[in-house]
């Protein structure tokens, strides 16, 4: 497959296909608050080596890929769990915020799965979430609506990609305030513009 997605462009698409397209088309990245305190928690987890406590191995910083949906990436935390028979494999994801109602994190966390089953040949049932902010664990089960939701999401980004132009901004405001590229992406000048045009059409008719 020519246009290899990363896996954390997952969540970026599925937050708003405008600053997927910022950070992966146009190759613009800023930090704010939230990314910096993204990085040094990533920092903190990804550092560690290998650890074994009783019958459950941690592995840190895992390389994924899957060639089946052109994906590649790395995964903070992989827990190996020998207690089971087979041996059960959790991708555990570290982020800085809290749980959403929305999927963003889960399709992220979900597409790790999809690259472990490929590499490593064993079906990965669930996984986890930790969040920072709240100290939470939450526990995600790959169901078959979220399998297909994530694989729908890989699938517009890398159309998106393929296109390669930048769509205009999301509706839901609120998703531009915790957003790093807001002073580029500059949403409210592009909507007042965009709401001019509507204007201006409508009188010219
Ligand atoms: S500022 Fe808003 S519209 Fe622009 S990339 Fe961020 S979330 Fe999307």
């Amino acid at each position: 497959m020519d246009d290899i997605l990363a896996v954390s462009a997952i969540q970026h698409y599925a937050y708003c296909p405008r600053q997927f397209a910022l950070i992966h088309i146009e190759q613009i990245w800023a930090d704010n608050r939230f990314t910096a305190e993204g990085q040094l928690l990533h920092q903190r987890v990804d550092g560690g080596e290998p650890e074994q406590r009783g019958n459950i191995r941690y592995e840190r910083a895992v390389l994924l890929n899957s060639q089946r949906l052109g994906l590649t990436g790395k995964m903070d935390l992989l827990e190996v769990d020998n207690n089971q028979v087979p041996v059960q494999l959790h991708p555990v994801e570290y982020k800085r915020g809290k749980s959403k109602i929305q999927d963003w994190d889960r399709f992220q966390l979900c597409a790790q799965a999809i690259c472990l089953e490929e590499m490593r040949g064993v079906c990965v049932e669930d996984g986890a979430i930790w969040y920072w902010e709240t100290r939470h664990r939450e526990s995600v089960v790959f169901t078959p609506v979220l399998r297909e939701k994530t694989e729908e999401v890989i699938s517009e980004a890398r159309k998106l990609l393929q296109e390669g132009k930048t769509p205009p901004p999301t509706n839901d405001r609120k998703r531009c305030k915790a957003c790093s590229l807001v002073d580029i992406c500059q949403p409210e000048i592009f909507r007042l513009d965009h709401s001019g045009h509507y204007i201006q059409e409508l009188f010219t008719e």
